[in-house]
């Protein structure tokens, strides 16, 4: 097989794991969802078609880049990434999967920010922010602008800093879970999470729902350590707002389903 076809095919692969991981996870908090609050999501049916759309094609953006370097690490050794785990020490573990989620939440920070400038916002973040209020389906909806900034922090970080392949899968584990459970309407985390002393440093659904609500504030990904040194963290938002206009929603539908039940 020549080397473009087995690029591509690699390519092509990691896309389609991106996306499946992408439906699987997202589903299945989406389930959660209408378990702990029932029709949170009514009413939100055309919106989540659209996080669905924007979030396969972010898969396409996220599994190329990935799939290239995946072959590379396969078939010419490229990358850091290591198998056997007395390569290093056994406390390097842990620290290199800090360092990595840290690198990243830096990384995002500043783009974040970045995007919320006028320009780049209405060419590219607006997307993200068309969700009003996000569902677990948002966690990838994005612009390809945003979705390629976002698809070259890890594939660049493995050429970087050297990782266990073990380790590399919990980092795109945690990145996976926050970025659903972020957007999901709803707090899954115990309190000691978001309140309290870890609370102070961890972002979970409280502190990233403030910033859908007031944009310019709480940029962050995993850690508020960007947003308190930068003045921009506001704390934790509350979900009352949007249970309040989720049941308002469902009374409309109620009302629409009496009223053309009663003109039928
Ligand atoms: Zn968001
Ligand atoms: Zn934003």
């Amino acid at each position: 097989m020549s080397i473009a076809l087995a690029i591509i095919l690699s390519a092509s692969a990691m896309t389609l794991i991106v996306g499946v991981r992408y439906l699987i996870t997202s589903g299945a908090f989406a389930v959660a969802t209408r378990v702990r609050h029932p029709g949170l999501y009514t009413g939100l049916d055309p919106q989540i078609r659209r996080e669905i759309w924007w979030s396969l094609a972010s898969a396409a953006i996220y599994g190329v880049p990935a799939g290239v370097v995946a072959w590379g690490w396969q078939n010419r050794g490229w990358t850091q990434v290591y198998t056997d785990v007395s390569a290093f020490p056994l406390w390097y573990l842990p620290v290199s999967v800090l360092l990595f989620l840290f690198v990243h939440d830096t990384w995002f920070y500043w783009t974040h920010r970045w995007m919320h400038r006028p320009k780049p916002f209405r060419v590219a973040h607006a997307v993200h922010h068309a969700s009003r209020p996000p569902t677990a389906w948002a966690a990838m909806a994005f612009h390809p602008i945003e979705a390629l900034t976002g698809a070259v922090v890890i594939p660049l970080l493995v050429f970087v800093i050297p990782i266990h392949v073990g380790a590399l899968g919990l980092v795109l584990t945690i990145m996976t879970v926050m970025g659903v459970t972020n957007h999901m309407g709803w707090e899954i985390f115990p309190r000691f999470m978001w309140q309290g002393p870890m609370g102070t440093w961890l972002i979970t659904a409280s502190h990233h729902q403030r910033h859908h609500e007031r944009y310019g504030c709480n940029y962050g990904l995993y850690f508020r350590f960007w947003d308190r040194l930068c003045r921009t963290d506001e704390g934790l938002g509350d979900f009352a707002r949007d249970r309040a206009r989720a049941a308002a929603r469902r009374e409309r539908r109620d009302a629409d389903r009496r009223h053309s039940g009663g003109a039928a």
